[in-house]
């Protein structure tokens, strides 16, 4: 465990800071318990747990830091998004637009601290340096320069999300590179959308358009709700950097692939472990579904991880594959709707649920 500030580098006491400011439980959002994983969900057999949304805390930032200039921008966003996220209608004022973007950019550093250490030590989070730029920068109440951000509406049934994605700036006609040069920050709240993109490799930044309002750098006051309200059929694609485009040609700015495509499933015990698409977490399925893929027998199942997050799975000729990824109540509709005989599997955990697909060749259902 580190024992100095992530972002001041001091080594004074490390405080609890919250990812998502105290105030969001006191504004009138919904604080009841989100269950990570719900009926069928938990027939996978492992304890899914309860928790209330808003008390994730990290303890990587000092006393000074978190007391400091952290809660400075958290005041600034307090007065200026509650009323959107809660849904009233109103304005983001240019005075204020970079302290929003400087809080975007906060809390998005500060959600990446969630992570354990062995997951950093695999390369999940972000660069050092992006702590202490932006701690140089704290008394000017912006962003990180080379950046953009945006604000939207959201109408979905997600309460809460902040997702990261690191991003790759590709060049036509040159191979892909080999490791980010950008990332996507997502932060949603209510009805509210914030996002934002930081290029780390400054001389490859690049301006990009989106259909939301832009924030950042400022372009006048943001009237919000405008532009087109984000669902949540299309949140995963939002999140993962796809709604990015380039105003440069031949230049393409995408999510950056080994970050965002699954590592191949390994085995544990009776059970098939497989990473999900949060990056974060992993879930459990039975072996006897891989053998029955050898003999060419696939199946669907419905999973949820800590997040939380529902995935449905399908079993393929080449592995397991999230075919969707949302609520765990709409990941249940999925599965209902889906045809074919319900089989159940016994494993250690006790009872597993599938559903045998008619043929891998028939289910081009994209989420
Ligand atoms: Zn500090
Ligand atoms: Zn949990
Ligand atoms: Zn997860």
């Amino acid at each position: 465990m580190s024992a100095t500030c992530v972002f001041c580098g001091s080594a004074d006491t490390l405080t609890g800071e919250h990812v998502l400011g105290d105030w969001l439980s006191k504004i009138g959002l919904d604080l009841d318990p989100v269950p990570h994983g719900a009926g069928w969900l938990n027939r996978i057999g492992r304890e899914l747990g309860v928790r209330p949304p808003f008390r994730q805390k990290v303890r990587d930032v000092c006393g000074d830091c978190n007391h400091g200039w952290m809660s400075r921008l958290e005041v600034v966003a307090q007065r200026v998004l509650t009323p959107l996220i809660l849904g009233q209608s109103g304005r983001i004022e240019a005075t204020d637009q970079g302290a929003i973007a400087g809080w975007v950019q906060k809390t998005a550093l500060t959600a990446m601290l969630v992570s354990s250490e062995a997951d950093r030590g695999r390369g999940y989070g972000l660069p050092a340096s992006e702590y202490h730029e932006l701690y140089a920068l704290r008394d000017e109440l912006r962003p990180l320069p080379a950046s953009q951000f945006w604000a939207g509406r959201y109408e979905g049934v997600r309460g809460w999300s902040i997702r990261v994605t690191p991003l790759a700036v590709s060049v036509d006609g040159l191979p892909e590179p080999d490791r980010p040069q950008a990332y996507a920050m997502t932060i949603l709240l209510g009805q509210l959308v914030l996002q934002g993109v930081r290029f780390t490799t400054p001389s490859l930044q690049v301006r990009v358009s989106m259909r939301l309002p832009q924030l950042w750098p400022p372009a006048g006051p943001v009237t919000w709700p405008s532009g087109q309200p984000l669902e949540d059929d299309a949140f995963l694609d939002f999140a993962g950097g796809k709604g990015f485009r380039s105003v440069e040609q031949h230049i393409q700015v995408q999510p950056w692939q080994p970050a965002t495509e699954l590592e191949p499933s390994r085995a544990v015990g009776g059970m098939v472990e497989l990473p999900t698409i949060c990056g974060k977490h992993v879930v459990y399925y039975p072996a006897a579904l891989v053998d029955e893929a050898m003999h060419g027998r696939f199946y669907a199942f419905g999973t949820a991880c800590e997040c939380p997050m529902a995935y449905l799975i399908h079993t393929e000729p080449d592995g397991a594959h999230c075919r969707a990824a949302d609520t765990a109540e709409v990941i249940s509709g999925l599965y209902e709707k889906l045809p074919g005989e319900e089989y159940e599997i016994e494993d250690d955990d006790g009872s597993f649920w599938c559903k045998r697909l008619p043929s891998p060749f028939q289910q081009k259902m994209e989420p």
